[in-house]
């Protein structure tokens, strides 16, 4: 019963999710034309020739039944010759190589301004903040820089150009029309506003229907990367039915709704096709007429009803414009939501040598986000310039927050955060960084070659620096043992390596950092007794020259370290040597004595 009611209301909410995304696509529109025309300016100089080519190619077109008329008269009069037609035939070719020229250019400059943008999101995403990142879905992200900026170039040929061009072809025919004959022309004009009257009914169909296929487009590549992003867990955890039912879903409202844009499109291509027909009726029988009581010739009666077939293709060309500049419009809204965000400052810095850097948190106050609980609150430490501090603690008080605020990931709310003696905030950005050495909880490991990935912070380190982080990390069997050495890939996110070595690949990129001040986060926690033992030596060695900052479970990692921050509720609680805390720290006593350290 429960879940005969439930299931229409998760459908219900999943339709108003998926009807507020499209409105504020709606709406993200009407701030998007400047941003849009924007885009085109720098191209202004090829638009403006692609266009005039088209519209003069248009114009060899126009000149068609003119040229027509003309012959009829000049056979008519029995002055038969070639010259016409061959005026004619030279009226086509002159026209089909503007118009191919024409398109060839907005084609190019399409291309261009879709290269510009992406190159434009790829900087802005890079160098987003890490806070503005979280808001987002990967799969999102890369639908906004393939998908949406390839939009773009549809709506700077297709839609610009083609505007352009089939208004001039359209008022171009109405014009030649009234010079053939005006009172024929009232007939048409006419249907012309009945065809105007069914575009503007018909068009916010066809607008709407395209929107919603975008928006479940970019709902199927979120989930499908996501499905991609956890494989094995979907597989062990026989999740792929329901995956598949997801992706399936979004695919089947993509199509539907694509389906639902044709048809109308469609109708409406119907529509002006049949009032055209209507109207030819019409002007044959009215024209008809008009040549039997000789106020108007047979020739002109035909350049009149090739000009009215002229009309079709401006309006059918005018229709799916409207909806290119619909979806083009709507695309620009969501790459200029990015474009919008705040970016770091340049990172580009040169590795920096130097002393070793202390860190002192002094009541540091921090949450992820208005609507999060403290992490920190009022988180006070110092970590001395030279040697191994740890912080230690419950999972979830806190540790790993400590080194994003020192890599300046995010900001604090409060207190005051100085590395090297430096306010944080006093340091520019790439520099600090560029003097940070960080290996990451869950040790990345990025597709590409072993060596690729070693340096990976260091791109000018030798093959000597890397034979030595090698010998340091115990990698060196690892790598002998790979088909290719260094050169073998570590494939996607290194799932060709255990866990084990890709945190040593991640401690041996840092190390050849050479950095100032070292963050380990749970950096041997994959590791086996041995190799820990080796590496923990190796961080103890390192920690001679530089600064070594070290989260761990593990107290065997830390309990060598000079200084043991302990952490607990988002403050620190206790802070000292290992002798010191477990005389007087009950918490570091507990866990220390639940890992079966002997309490000394
Ligand atoms: P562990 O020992 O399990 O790694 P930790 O002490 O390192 O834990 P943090 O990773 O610093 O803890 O996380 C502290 C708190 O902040 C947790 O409650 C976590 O859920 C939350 N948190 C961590 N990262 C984010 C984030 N990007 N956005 C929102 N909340 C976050």
């Amino acid at each position: 019963m429960t879940t005969v009611e439930v299931a229409p209301l998760e459908r219900e909410h999943k339709e108003r999710g998926r009807e507020s995304e499209i409105t504020e696509a709606d709406q993200g529109r009407r701030g998007s034309w400047r941003s849009l025309v924007g885009q085109v300016v720098p191209y202004k100089g090829m638009l403006v020739l692609g266009s005039a080519l088209t519209l003069m190619g248009s114009f060899a077109g126009l000149a068609m039944p003119m040229l027509t008329k003309s012959t009829i008269d000049l056979f008519g009069q029995g002055g038969a010759s070639g010259g016409p037609i061959l005026w004619l035939s030279a009226a086509v070719v002159i026209g089909a190589l503007m118009s191919a020229a024409g398109r060839f250019l907005l084609e190019r400059m399409g291309e261009g301004v879709v290269l510009t943008s992406r190159i434009d999101l790829v900087n802005r995403i890079m160098r987003l903040r890490v806070r503005d990142v979280d808001q987002f879905k990967a799969g999102d992200l890369l639908t906004r820089v393939s998908s949406d900026t390839t939009l773009l170039r549809s709506v700077c040929t297709e839609a610009f150009a083609g505007t352009a061009s089939a208004v001039f072809m359209f008022l171009g025919a109405l014009a030649m029309m009234a010079i053939t004959d005006a009172p024929l022309l009232l007939v048409t004009l006419g249907v012309v506003v009945l065809v105007g009257l069914m575009v503007a009914l018909v068009g916010p169909k066809i607008r709407r229907a395209s929107l919603r296929a975008q928006v479940a487009l970019g709902r199927m590549n979120s989930t499908l990367e996501r499905v991609l992003q956890a494989l094995r867990t979907v597989k062990a955890s026989g999740a792929e039915g329901r995956e598949i039912a997801i992706v399936s879903t979004a695919a089947s409202d993509a199509r539907n709704q694509g389906v639902a844009a044709i048809a109308w499109k469609s109708t409406a291509g119907i529509g002006a096709w049949t009032l055209i027909q209507l109207a030819f009726l019409a002007v044959l029988g009215v024209g008809g007429a008009r040549v039997a009581d000789g106020s108007m010739t047979v020739s002109a009666l035909i350049a009149f009803l090739l000009y009215l077939f002229y009309l079709v293709s401006p309006i059918g060309q005018l229709i799916s414009s409207y909806t290119l500049m619909q979806q083009g419009l709507a695309a620009v809204a969501r790459i200029d939501e990015i474009r919008r965000l705040p970016s770091e400052s340049s990172m580009d810095f040169p590795g920096v040598d130097g002393e070793p850097l202390g860190v002192i948190f002094d009541n540091v106050t921090f949450r992820y986000a208005d609507n999060r609980t403290l992490v920190h609150d009022g988180v006070s430490f110092v970590a001395p310039a030279g040697g191994m501090t740890a912080l230690v603690g419950p999972s979830g008080v806190g540790k790993s927050t400590v080194f994003s605020l020192v890599e300046r990931f995010y900001e604090p709310q409060a207190g005051v955060i100085t590395i090297g003696g430096r306010n944080i905030r006093d340091w520019c950005l790439g520099e600090l960084r560029a003097s940070l050495g960080y290996v990451e909880q869950d040790s990345p490991v990025l597709e590409g070659t072993f060596r690729e990935n070693l340096t990976y912070a260091n791109p000018e380190a030798t093959d000597d620096d890397i034979q030595q982080v090698l010998t340091k990390t115990r990698l060196n069997d690892v790598v002998d043992r790979l088909p290719q050495g260094l050169e073998t890939p570590v494939g996607n996110r290194g799932v060709m390596l255990s866990g084990g070595e890709r945190q040593r690949i991640a401690i041996a990129r840092a190390l050849l950092r050479k950095p100032r001040l070292l963050l380990l986060d749970e950096a041997t926690s994959q590791l086996d007794a041995v190799n820990e033992m080796r590496l923990r030596e190796v961080i103890a060695e390192v920690a001679r020259d530089t600064t070594v900052l070290v989260v761990a479970h593990r107290l065997s990692t830390v309990i060598g370290a000079d200084r043991i921050i302990v952490m607990e509720s988002g403050r620190v609680r206790g802070a000292g040597n290992h002798q010191e805390l477990m005389a007087s720290d009950e918490l570091y006593r507990e866990l220390a004595t639940t890992q079966l350290i002997p309490v000394v």
